[in-house]
């Protein structure tokens, strides 16, 4: 298998009382490394669910996901964060930093976790890369939304991940941060080869990655190459 990321005939269902919600109906697909991918549909059709399917975050009712070429299907939670470790990243709405860490400590996580040289002048780096140099000793309590998703994609580029989950990544944020973070992500992919794999509202945005695959009550509803890629 080359593909980085391939679902096949994924489904996820939610039982409450005698009653089945099905969330996500049976889809596959995969997405080959260094692609940049966004995943588009109405609100509640699914695509947080699916996002987090694929990070290996939550798991499948039916189907089976590969990560990284691995299976996460059969493996435990431990073995699941083991392979979420291994150069993939995340910017998701509730899976942000670290909230006893500083801004700078947050950026040095993947790199300490690496044993990598020089952690700290090149985390100030990259801060200096998101423009928030100047907040590396604040905590996320004292940064804006805004702000705390700019130190989750410096701490992205730390990790130098193969491929890089975003739910919403321009969501919540004013014009000109959100260009800056959209920049931000196309640098990743660009610089590092990173395969993205986005959710979001921002159809600009989806036009700018070369593939949108569009869901609707948890079906998939259409998978096509962008028209309009600018890079
Ligand atoms: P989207 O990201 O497209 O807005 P979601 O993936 O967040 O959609 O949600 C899809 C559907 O799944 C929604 O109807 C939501 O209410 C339902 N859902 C999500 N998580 C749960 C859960 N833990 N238990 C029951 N239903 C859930």
């Amino acid at each position: 298998m080359t593909n980085i990321l391939e679902l096949q005939n994924l489904s996820k269902h939610y039982h409450s009382n005698d009653h089945q919600l099905t969330v996500l109906n049976n889809i596959s697909f995969g997405i080959e490394e260094g692609e940049t991918c966004s995943i588009v549909g109405p609100s509640g059709s699914g695509k947080t669910t699916l996002l987090g399917l694929c990070a290996g975050l939550d798991s499948a009712s039916t189907g089976k996901v590969w990560l990284n070429r691995m299976c996460l299907n059969d493996m435990s939670e431990d073995e699941r964060a083991a392979v979420r470790g291994e150069h993939v990243g995340f910017i998701f709405q509730n899976f942000q930093l670290l909230p006893t860490l500083t801004a700078l400590e947050n950026v040095m996580v993947p790199m300490e976790l690496r044993k990598e040289q020089n952690i700290r002048s090149r985390a100030m780096e990259l801060l200096e890369r998101v423009g928030l140099e100047d907040r590396f000793s604040h905590y996320p309590t004292q940064l804006s939304g805004g702000e705390q998703q700019r130190i989750a994609l410096a701490r992205a580029f730390s990790n130098t991940p193969r491929i890089l989950f975003a739910d919403e990544p321009t969501g919540n944020l004013d014009e000109a941060t959100g260009e800056k973070v959209e920049n931000l992500l196309f640098e990743l992919n660009k610089e590092q080869g990173t395969t993205l794999v986005l959710v979001t509202h921002d159809l600009e945005l989806a036009k700018k990655t070369q593939r949108i695959i569009r869901i609707k009550g948890g079906e998939l509803v259409s998978d096509e190459k962008s028209v309009n890629v600018n890079y």
